[in-house]
């Protein structure tokens, strides 16, 4: 049976191996008689899976030893909350935090962390269009800022960062946060530049309902009084990540992603099939005479995330139903934004791109 290409932004498509695994394991788990989904989550089965799965996962992103790896639930969108409840405390008052603004995750992240912190946006993108990054050496950082926020990879807009900022080169000692969902895992991770990184499961990892939470040792006694124990890094950490029952089935289904992704070559595979999928798009599209058209400058342009707009709007449900019609599945671009938009995770072989391409310019001979 061959299957479609999924080009969704999330939930996303994974890799084929991990769900026939999955699909194997589905009624008895290496003979024990059950299911992952009916494990006990403190019992030896799963404390053996989730053990692995954050074995594997230090070693893919080599997470330095002074670093936490947490399964937390709640997605993104729940960590704008929790990490200024964990990270902008200060005694007897709202701390500071500063935002980079450079697309629609990061300004949804400014939105919220202003209900627990005396927020101010460090640089934004928005007057272009949230096409560009703004560099580093413009951000205005306050001296008494908790920590600096950014996201690395505006799933949205298709921007990415391609490096990290140095906080200390800016003159800034507060950690740097990172909401890294989109993109995680198709690079290295410079972790000397970071206090924080968090990613929901669902774009590049695995299943909804797992967030992956890397956090610095020393950054795990800031909470806030209100933070919720359920959502405190200090007592995540303490239990192994099972302060709580952790989202068990998300966790194993990653940890196979993490076993096929080391089985493929790990990051340096993962970045190099990023770099070739997303360059034969953008050549597609940049060669196209403007019939396609995408907005992002160059050097920020996302391997992962690659919006585009027919330069003939009307086209665009013709073009999408020749999509589905031709195995190209969940090319429509987010509601914020229209137009069109190829997720390119890595789950997404590289056949998969040489397939949209072929359609791309087939459309465009039909329709140019
Ligand atoms: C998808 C996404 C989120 C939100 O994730 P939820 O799990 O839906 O809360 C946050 N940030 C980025 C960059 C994303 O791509």
């Amino acid at each position: 049976m061959s299957r479609p290409f999924n080009f969704s932004a999330g939930p996303a498509a994974l890799p084929e191996p991990v769900l026939q695994q999955a699909a194997a394991e589905m009624l008895d788990w290496r003979g024990g008689g059950m299911g992952v989904m009916e494990m006990s989550h403190r019992g030896k089965a799963f404390t053996s899976i989730a053990e692995a799965a954050e074995r594997d996962l230090r070693e893919l992103l080599a997470v330095p030893p002074n670093f936490h790896i947490l399964f937390m639930q709640g997605g993104g969108l729940a960590e704008n909350a929790i990490v200024p409840m964990n990270l902008a405390g200060v005694p007897g008052g709202v701390g500071a935090v500063d935002l980079v603004v450079t697309g629609a995750w990061s300004e949804k992240s400014a939105a919220e962390a202003q209900r627990y912190a005396d927020v101010a946006v460090a640089a934004s993108t928005q007057a272009g269009g949230y096409t560009d990054l703004p560099p580093p050496a413009t951000w205005r950082l306050r001296r008494n800022t908790r920590y600096v926020h950014l996201c690395s990879n505006e799933t949205i807009h298709g921007v990415e960062f391609q490096e990290l900022p140095d906080l200390p080169n800016l003159g800034c000692e507060a950690p740097l946060v990172v909401d890294a969902s989109s993109h995680i895992l198709s690079r290295p991770i410079d972790f000397s530049h970071v206090g924080l990184v968090f990613a929901g499961a669902q774009k590049n990892i695995g299943p909804a309902g797992l967030t992956i939470v890397v956090v610095r040792e020393d950054l795990l006694d800031r909470a806030m009084p209100c933070c919720p124990s359920a959502f405190n890094y200090r007592l995540v950490a303490q239990a192994n990540s099972m302060y709580n029952t952790p989202p068990t089935y998300s966790i194993y289904i990653a940890g196979l992603v993490f076993q096929w992704l080391k089985a493929e070559g790990g990051m340096p595979a993962m970045e190099q099939r990023a770099l070739q999928r997303s360059a034969l798009l953008y050549r597609t599209i940049d060669e196209s005479g403007g019939f396609y058209v995408n907005r992002v400058a160059r050097g920020v342009r996302s391997r992962m995330n690659i919006p585009f707009f027919l330069h003939d709007e009307r086209l665009q449900d013709a073009f999408l139903e020749g999509a589905q019609a031709a195995g190209l599945l969940q090319l429509k671009g987010h509601k914020s934004l229209g137009g069109l938009r190829a997720s390119l995770y890595n789950a997404m072989p590289l056949q998969g791109v040489q397939a949209l391409v072929a359609y791309l310019n087939e459309f465009q001979r039909r329709h140019g």
